[in-house]
This record gives structure tokens, C-alpha cells and sequence, in this order.
């Protein structure tokens, strides 16, 4: 199918061509036409999909085929849960609007960065307003916009916008609006939650499932390393040697963690930056602008940051420690294998994360194929040491005499003998300080605030 058939008109399909996209996506193939004919949309659709032009090409089009009036009302709304995700729509906005005419104006808030200049940006109206719903209702208190003539809001990654704890500002909004609007909702999965946000937003929605539900984009090879705590660190650097990849994008479970991977990148010269919500707007537009034109060879970062990535054809995606929440792991690879394009998603599990893994084979219905890694140094037990060890020669077998089967590395130490352990001690000691790279990330997640059950509203940081 192409473009022309979708009922775009000749400025937006322009505009598409020249984005060298050749053929619409098949979220685009569905959303594009129910958008023109003014319907709601559910749309389940992982990001690498292509749902941003699915729902801002026919808003532009529509919007353009109707006088705005004067003081320019806000008359398409989209909310993002990050800044990231904020800042790449309206790129995308701005991309596929370049040939209207008459120009429609667009806006991108989030926060994080100084309100004044978005207040003045904000005189005068815009056509279309993209933000985060924290920002958005501190412009409202300020009196800077208005979003009582809405005609299309769009929630976009709606399940993550609700697991950063944004329903309750989600719903001040929602108060806002016009009663009569059309709503449109994006979701990579669906859990109780957002079926009733759904259940109470939508009117007779077209129903899109371009991947099914909580599934991982088909394109997207996806490989677990066993390893210990202490070997995921050399594991990453030999896998990013060894392999020559370029682009890697590496989550995290803190952003501690994410400081200190950087660092040890870095010192192995690997060119590292670090990305999570502790870092100032600018560093993280830098080190986003560094990944993406390639000086930086990897982006260490927390869910939340690395929610709005785009970059196209991401090709390696890392786990260095497995999420918290099944349905973050299919958010994080959907970073990679975007847009029809093959990705690697590695995931580098050790023994405490094995439920967290089955978890994921679960949700994601089939298991993950297990690959081996070859000349990986041994666990010190400690994930901050970054010293490239020689393996670990084997344990002597019982029947065997010692030295029997294999032969140790050459300079290894012979084997020492096993000390017993006290009883009820682990395997995989934690480090001080309750560091958990790579393990059980409970209580020390990246993810923000949960779900709220509170009254009193909290949003998310800085947005
Ligand atoms: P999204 O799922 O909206 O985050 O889009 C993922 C990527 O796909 C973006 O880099 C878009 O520029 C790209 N894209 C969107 N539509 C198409 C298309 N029809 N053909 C090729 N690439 C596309």
C-alpha cells in the first residue's frame, strides 16, 4: 500500500516522501484513515511502530483543513509521560507539517528547564500543544494556555504515563477539555488500569493491535547471558569489543549504577554517557545528540530516560540488569529493531534474577535463547571491579585428580580450596551500600514514583 491511497493531502505527502518513508506502516495503514474520519483510536502499539506519524499526520491534516481561529486556541493536545518522548513528537511534527500552508504552530513543553520561555511561546496560541502532563498543568495554573477547545488529545504511552504515577494529573486535565473531542490512546500493554482509563475516555474506539498484545516486536533477536553479578560488567565490555558494536543502548537498575558502568566504559575506552532523570536537561540532549551522531558508542540509562529514544535503527539493546516489571522489558527492546529494522536485545541475567526472567518469558510468551560467552572473565563477586580476570580454573572433581579434564589458563592460580560457607549466605553478596547492579532492583529502582493510591497528587520529577 502507499501513501496516496490513505487520503493524506499532497503537503503531508510530501513531506512523507521526503522522510524516505516508501510505504505506511500497518498501525499508519489503520490509524491514518480512522483519524481523518474523526474516530477515537486504541491503539496497542509498541514504539519502532511508526504510531507517531499514524496519529500526527491525519491531526495535521485535519487541523489544516479548518481555519483556526483568533486568539489561536490549542486545538490538538498530545501528553507524553517523558521529556524525551516530548521532544522527539514534536520533531516528528515538525518534519511531517514543513508544507502546510497556512502554518500550523506547534509547541513542545516539558519540564525541567525554565517555564518563562514556554509562557511567552505559548502568547499568542498554538495549533498544536505536545507535553508532559506535569508542565501542563503548571502552565494552566500560570494562565499561560487554555485547553477548553481541544478537538484531538492524544494520550501516548498511555501504560507508562500511569506507572510514573500520572493518572491523577492525567485526570485534572481531563476535567479541562471540551466534553465533545476526539481521543486517541497508545499503549505497548494493557493492564486493568488502563482498561478502565480506556473504558471511561474512548467512545466507540477502532481497535488497533498492530503486535499483539504484550508481545515483542517480531523483528528484534533477543539473547540471554548467564552470568554472575560480578561478570556483567567484562561481559558487557567484551560483548561491545568483541562483536565491534556500535550504538549500544545498556538500562540500568539505578541511576547510581548507570554513573558508575559510564565511568568504567570509559576507563576501558569505550566512549560511555550516562542518561537518567539526576541529569540536567542539557546533558541529557547532549548525550543523546553524542549517541546519536556517534561519538558516543553506548548510552547508559535508566527506563525512564530512555523511554523517548529514538533513533532509527538502534541496533543493540542491553539489559545489564532485567526490570522490575515484565512489561518494561518489552518498553526497553522496543528501543531497538524499530520501524521493520532487525536489533539484538541482550539481556545479562545472573541467578537472582532468574524469576524476574520468567517473568519476562511469560509476558512475552516463549523463552529467550540462552548464548554462551567466550573469554569472559570470571566473577570477582563484585560488580564495581572492572579487572579482566583470566577464567576461573575448573574446581577439582571429586573423583578426579586435581588438574584432570581441563587445564587452567595459562597464569591462572591453581584453584583454592573451597572455604565452607556459613549457612544462609549467598552466593552473590551485595556490595556495600546496598548497590544492586544487575540484581534484584527492589527498593532501588529506577522507576519513579509507583502507581499512586495516595490522594495527595505527586507527579514525576521535573516533568
Ligand atoms: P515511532 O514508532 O513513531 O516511534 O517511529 C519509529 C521510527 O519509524 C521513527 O524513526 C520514524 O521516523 C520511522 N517511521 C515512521 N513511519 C515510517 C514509515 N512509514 N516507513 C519507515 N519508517 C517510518
Amino acid at each position: 500500500m502507499s501513501f496516496s491511497l490513505l487520503g493524506l493531502q499532497p503537503a503531508i505527502q510530501k513531506a512523507v516522501e521526503q522522510a524516505g518513508y516508501t510505504q505506511p506502516t500497518p498501525i499508519q495503514q489503520q490509524a491514518i484513515p480512522a483519524v481523518l474520519a474523526g474516530r477515537d483510536l486504541l491503539a496497542a502499539a509498541q514504539t519502532g511502530t511508526g504510531k507517531t506519524a499514524g496519529f500526527v499526520l491525519p491531526i495535521l491534516q485535519r487541523l489544516s483543513q479548518t481555519k483556526s481561529k483568533h486568539p489561536r486556541p490549542t486545538r490538538a493536545l498530545i501528553l507524553t509521560p517523558t521529556r524525551e518522548l516530548a521532544a522527539q513528537i514534536s520533531e516528528q511534527i515538525t518534519k511531517y507539517s514543513q508544507f502546510i500552508e497556512p502554518k500550523l504552530k506547534h509547541l513542545v513543553v516539558f519540564g525541567g528547564v525554565n517555564i518563562n520561555p514556554q509562557m511567552m511561546a505559548l502568547r499568542g496560541g498554538v495549533d498544536i500543544l505536545t507535553a508532559t502532563p506535569g508542565r501542563l498543568l503548571d502552565l494552566i495554573g500560570q494562565n499561560a494556555v487554555k485547553i477548553n477547545e481541544v478537538e484531538v488529545l492524544v494520550l501516548d504511552e498511555a501504560d507508562r504515563m500511569l506507572d510514573m504515577g500520572f493518572i491523577r494529573d492525567i485526570q485534572k486535565i481531563l476535567n479541562l477539555l471540551p466534553k465533545v473531542r476526539q481521543n486517541l490512546l497508545f499503549s505497548a500493554t494493557f493492564d486493568n488500569e488502563i482498561k478502565s482509563l480506556t473504558n471511561k475516555l474512548l467512545k466507540d474506539p477502532l481497535m488497533i493491535n498492530v503486535a499483539p498484545e504484550n508481545s515483542t516486536a517480531e523483528k528484534i533477536e533477543q539473547k540471554v547471558y548467564h552470568v554472575t553479578k560480578g561478570q556483567k560488567t567484562g561481559a558487557l565490555i567484551s560483548l561491545i569489543e568483541q562483536n565491534n558494536w556500535q550504538q549500544v543502548l545498556v538500562f540500568m537498575a539505578t541511576k547510581h549504577e548507570a554513573n558508575r558502568l559510564t565511568e568504567k566504559l570509559e576507563s576501558a575506552g569505550i566512549t560511555a554517557a550516562a542518561i537518567h532523570g539526576n541529569k540536567s536537561q542539557n546533558a541529557r540532549t547532549a548525550a543523546l545528540a553524542g549517541f546519536k551522531s556517534n561519538e558516543v558508542r553506548v548510552l547508559v540509562a535508566s527506563d525512564v530516560a530512555a523511554r523517548g529514544i529514538d533513533i532509527a535503527q538502534l541496533p543493540f539493546v542491553v539489559n545489564f540488569a532485567l526490570p522490575r516489571s515484565a512489561a518494561d522489558y518489552v518498553h526497553r527492546i522496543g528501543r531497538t529493531g524499530r520501524a521493520g529494522m532487525t536489533g539484538l536485545a541482550v539481556s545479562l541475567v545472573c541467578p537472582d534474577e532468574i524469576p524476574q526472567l520468567k517473568q519476562v518469558e511469560k509476558l512475552i510468551g516463549m523463552k529467550i535463547p540462552v548464548a554462551e560467552l567466550s573469554g569472559i572473565p570470571a566473577s570477582n563477586h563484585n560488580d564495581h571491579d572492572l579487572t579482566v580476570r583470566p577464567p576461573r580454573p575448573p574446581r577439582p572433581q571429586a573423583k578426579k585428580p586435581a588438574g584432570a579434564g581441563q587445564k587452567p589458563a595459562a597464569g591462572a592460580k591453581p584453584a583454592a580450596p573451597r572455604r565452607p560457607r556459613p549457612a544462609g549466605s549467598s552466593s552473590q553478596p551485595h556490595t556495600a551500600g546496598g548497590s544492586n547492579a544487575g540484581g534484584n532492583s527492589q527498593g532501588q529502582g529506577q522507576r519513579p514514583a509507583p502507581r499512586r493510591s495516595n490522594p495527595a497528587p505527586q507527579r514525576q520529577g521535573n516533568n
